[in-house]
């Protein structure tokens, strides 16, 4: 008899699950509450699907944090150049036109969706859309708590969905997280986890845009900066640091560098409130001397192009629009010539240039955050099967375990090899 598998979510770790239990010979059933499978998934990347990163699984791990080393199993059994095999294999071949950040060659993540769903039908597994699973029905009536305490442990017999049960020999939560409601990030299976005895490590918003105090960076609104660095200016989060584009928006910034920290603002951001951060902008240093701080930089203009604006020769380095912000934050009148700028203002302009301080107030929340970081706790998870310890017959796959990574693939990667790792814990053996 093959084993019967239900998997409780039909983004890609659910679905590549289903693939590989299904082609181990399992009887795979796919639940999704929304109407059609992997609605987050098709919206990837702009729509491009930034499928995964060049990357070896160690590099990739260490990407992750501290959870890469959870990780790794995973990203062994499926690295990058495997997931690109197993994309091919569905008739998506992938393109890396930076040799780095990879894309299914149509540059269509609903692509992506398709193959996986046209893989699931031709090996018979069933997606149901459109239910909701309520709940994990475990084989003897314990209370969470009685889950940790037990000898014996607790297994999943099946679910209950629409006051029906159906029966399953494993069960796979790929529930995904909190983030964008509309695409199936309801906390929903977060919810079936903690209430079957897992502990949920609080979800908080990750990859999404910081909204500031000051007001001035929403007049810049649009304006984007290369290479800067955001720091958050907390005694115990000194290391912490992104560097990449800086996007200014309506309500703060955003842009790879904000959104790879704003995870970790998220989570200080439940516990005090505002979050100091320091934005230090990049000024191209003489050949001579590389690495020059801005205030060398700021005095060699003094002494070599003293006659020419400070404004104009900031403005060849940095958006005009920024450099004005900036220049009125520090006092610069508009015409002063670098030689003839008073040497408190410059002083001033320097430090600004080096380390604009911003308050955050608050993230722009799970509406628009990309991933959610937090969930199902690791500890409490196999890595080298993503089975829970604490219930037999059930795994988890996907951003519903607490493991997130920066922007650039890492999630969708964590996405499918997670799923396939699962899947194949699960396979019809
Ligand atoms: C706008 C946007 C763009 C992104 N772009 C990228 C990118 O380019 N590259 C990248 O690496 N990552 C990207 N991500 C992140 C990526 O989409 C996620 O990391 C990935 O989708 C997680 O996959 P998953 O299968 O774990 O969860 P999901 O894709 O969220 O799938 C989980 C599924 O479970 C269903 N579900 C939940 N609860 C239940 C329940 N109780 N019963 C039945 N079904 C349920 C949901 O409806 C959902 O369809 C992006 C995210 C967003 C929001």
């Amino acid at each position: 008899m093959p084993r019967r598998l239900i998997i409780v979510g039909a983004g890609p770790a659910g679905l590549t699950a289903a693939i590989v239990a299904a082609r181990a010979g399992a009887k795979v059933l796919v639940l999704e509450q929304l109407d059609r499978p992997g609605a987050k998934l098709s919206v990837c990347g702009g729509g491009r699907g930034n499928v995964t990163i060049r990357l070896a699984a160690k590099e990739m791990a260490a990407a992750y944090g501290r959870q890469g080393r959870f990780a790794l199993a995973a990203l062994e059994a499926m690295d990058a150049q495997g997931l690109c095999d197993f994309l091919s294999g569905l008739g998506v071949p992938t393109v890396s036109p930076d040799g780095l950040h990879v894309y299914p060659a149509s540059q269509r993540a609903g692509d992506v969706t398709a193959a996986l769903v046209r893989e699931c039908r031709r090996l018979g597994v069933e997606i149901r859309c459109g239910v909701a699973v309520d709940e994990l029905v475990l084989d003897v009536a314990q209370s969470p708590s009685a889950v940790h305490e037990s000898d014996r442990p607790a297994a999943v017999r099946g679910i209950r969905a629409n006051g029906q049960d159906w029966p399953a020999d494993g069960i796979i939560l790929a529930a995904g997280g909190c983030s964008y409601a509309a695409l199936g990030g309801t906390g929903a299976g977060l919810k079936l986890a903690r209430k079957a005895g897992h502990t949920i490590v609080e979800p908080v918003p990750a990859l999404v845009p910081l909204v500031t105090q000051e007001t001035w960076p929403a007049k810049l609104a649009g304006v984007s900066v290369a290479e800067a660095t955001l720091r958050i200016d907390l005694p115990h989060e000194r290391q912490a640091a992104s560097r990449g584009d800086i996007l200014f928006t309506h309500r703060g910034l955003s842009g790879p560098a904000v959104l790879n920290l704003s995870g970790r603002i998220s989570r200080l951001l439940i516990k005090a409130s505002p979050v100091p951060v320091l934005l230090s902008l990049p000024l191209a240093s003489s050949g001579i001397a590389p690495g020059e701080s801005a205030a060398a930089i700021l005095e060699r203009w003094r002494v070599s192009a003293g006659a020419s604006q400070v404004r104009t020769l900031l403005a060849r380095q940095l958006p005009r629009a920024l450099v004005d912000a900036l220049c009125e934050q520090a006092g610069v009148a508009a015409d002063t010539p670098a030689a003839r700028l008073p040497r408190p203002v410059q002083d001033d302009l320097a430090q600004r240039l080096a380390a604009t301080r911003l308050t955050i107030t608050r993230t722009e929340g799970f509406e628009h955050a990309m991933v959610t970081a937090g969930g199902v706790a690791l500890k409490e998870v196999d890595p080298r099967t993503l089975a829970s310890r604490l219930i037999g017959r059930l795994a988890f796959a996907g951003e519903i375990l607490d493991l997130d990574g920066p922007t650039g693939g890492f999630n969708l990667h964590w996405a499918f090899a997670s799923g396939a790792l699962a899947g194949t814990a699960f396979s019809g053996e």
